[in-house]
């Protein structure tokens, strides 16, 4: 077994890996990364992204340092988005199981972090196809507290990533798998990793873990959240196998954070190859189903689609399919709605969809119950309030008085053509991870902390459960990944 010293090895190429990467090296020291995808797949989930990236500030004239020009910025309103605000959203998203001290951390910090980046190279953007629709009178007005995003999305934060990584020196290796973390003298000194079915041995002053969640492991889900996971689509990388999680609960780490949940999307269940895909990345997801109904074979109803921004309520939503018979549902939009949905998901060649000249005919296109979808929208269409105007940049209170309700942006489902977009769950990311203290040090359950061992991103549980605020994860990813690449130079 042939074996490399470094001063800072890092597991993992993703954004959290790279942000603790960047920040090892300004120290001066020697920093290695170890990526188990091949060079054409790395980035991990990160390269799967929308780039967009939740973080606070006082509005527009306050990104203007940060995000690149664009003609539309005059028209454009964009709300502030504080500190609290952002800790409320955590909070309620995940019912106030989110850790405080990671809350606060990640609240204060990110607006800072955000720019260091750039500084370094990265590119920033306002995302107006994704959290604006434009008005009548051509401006704009962004909703939902995520408002930037990388130029480029995944692809470009990653593409970015590497280049900044290539000019400070940072060495990668790829096709490089971590299979087991090297232990001496209960500190972690290295690990051994697969390459080409050698084995290889790193020895390290530290060893950051950004390696992800267990999301690509049908067993790990199994294991950690029920049976029924096996059955969902992994919408990014096949990478994130849980190996350095079990390997850091082997030397008595601690876990943090909800091993039982995880983010999960609706995800297009028709497209031929829709499971991570790397060419069509994050556009099979069907994000426009606030505006429209979702129903199951049964052509029932079984979320409030317009419960809130569906920043708020995506992530959890993909969980209530996989809980349907068959774990597939319909999203079902009527020819006024169907302008309104993004064509970046729904106008992917090859995409799942089925068009109607009646809801009878919409039902034999797709196997849904017949008579219980058109109950279901006949007794939606007549519980509308019409009295409150529907406008998707608010939450306009446009009511269904069904069961389940319909919160906001309920339209009738009524002039043809009739649109349904087959949907099953597919899951992102795991919220499960390891305990980490204020300088994401790797702490064992008496909480005294892993000499020489670190974890950033997905690999650092705590933040989220049950459901998470759209743009967080690469946010906590910047945030914490600095503050372990920092802790680990050290
Ligand atoms: C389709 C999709 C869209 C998304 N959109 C957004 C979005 O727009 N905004 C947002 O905030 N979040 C988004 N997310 C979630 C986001 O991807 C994650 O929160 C974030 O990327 C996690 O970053 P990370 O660096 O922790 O993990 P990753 O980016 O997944 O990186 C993990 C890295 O570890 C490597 N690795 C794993 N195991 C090993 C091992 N044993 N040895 C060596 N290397 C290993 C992987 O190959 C990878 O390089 C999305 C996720 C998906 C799948």
């Amino acid at each position: 077994m042939s074996t490399i010293i470094t001063d800072v090895l890092v597991i993992g190429a993703g954004n959290a890996a790279m942000c603790a990467a960047h920040a090892a090296r300004e120290s001066g020291k020697k920093i290695l990364m170890l990526e188990a995808a091949p060079k054409e797949q790395a980035g991990g989930n990160s390269y799967f992204t929308a780039g967009a990236t939740r973080m606070t500030h006082e509005g527009l004239h306050s990104l203007k340092n940060l995000v690149e020009p664009d003609p539309r910025h005059d028209r454009t309103v964009v709300p502030p988005y504080t500190k609290e605000e952002y800790a409320a959203d955590l909070a309620k998203v995940t019912n106030g199981n989110n850790d405080p001290q990671m809350t606060e951390t990640l609240t204060s910090n990110i607006a800072e972090d955000i720019r260091w980046l750039k500084s370094k190279g990265l590119k920033y953007r306002l995302m107006y196809e994704r959290q604006a629709y434009e008005r009548p009178d051509g401006s704009y007005l962004f909703w939902g507290g995520l408002h930037v995003g990388n130029v480029d999305g995944g692809e470009g934060l990653i593409r970015d990533h590497f280049a900044v990584a290539e000019a400070s020196g940072i060495e990668v290796l790829y096709n490089a798998r971590a299979t087991r973390l090297i232990e001496s003298s209960d500190s972690v000194t290295g690990v051994v990793f697969d390459q080409d079915g050698e084995e290889h041995a790193v020895h390290a002053d530290a060893t950051v873990l950004g390696s992800g969640g267990f999301e690509a492991s049908k067993t790990m889900r199994a294991e950690h959240m029920g049976s029924e996971w096996e059955y969902a689509i992994t919408r990014g990388t096949p990478f994130n196998t849980g190996t350095m999680l079990e390997e850091a609960l082997r030397l008595g780490a601690a876990k943090a954070g909800d091993w039982t949940s995880c983010h999960a999307t609706q995800w297009d269940a028709e497209f031929e190859n829709n499971e991570s895909n790397f060419e069509v990345t994050n556009r099979l997801t069907r994000q426009s189903y606030p505006l429209g109904l979702i129903v199951n074979r049964n052509g029932q109803r079984f979320v409030d689609e317009g419960a809130d921004f569906r920043n708020l309520t995506y992530a959890k939503y993909g969980k209530e399919v996989l809980l349907q018979p068959g774990a597939i549902a319909w999203q079902v939009f009527d020819a006024p709605l169907r302008p309104m949905l993004r064509p970046q998901e729904y106008e992917v060649p090859g995409v799942g969809e089925h068009i109607a000249g009646s809801l009878a005919e919409l039902a034999e296109a797709t196997g849904i119950d017949k008579d219980g979808l058109i109950k279901t929208i006949q007794e939606f269409n007549d519980s509308i309030d019409t009295t409150k105007a529907f406008d998707p940049n608010v939450k306009d209170g446009r009511v269904a008085h069904t069961t389940p309700p319909k919160s906001n942006w309920a339209n009738s489902i009524s002039e043809p053509p009739f649109y349904a977009y087959p949907v099953t769950c597919g899951i992102t990311f795991t919220f499960g991870g390891l305990k980490g203290d204020e300088q994401s040090r790797v702490l064992k359950e008496d909480g005294t902390p892993i000499p020489g061992l670190f974890a950033c991103g997905e690999a650092l549980g705590g933040l989220f459960s049950g459901n998470y605020p759209g743009g967080s994860g690469l946010a906590a990813g910047i945030v914490f990944g600095r503050i372990a690449g920092r802790s680990a130079a050290s």
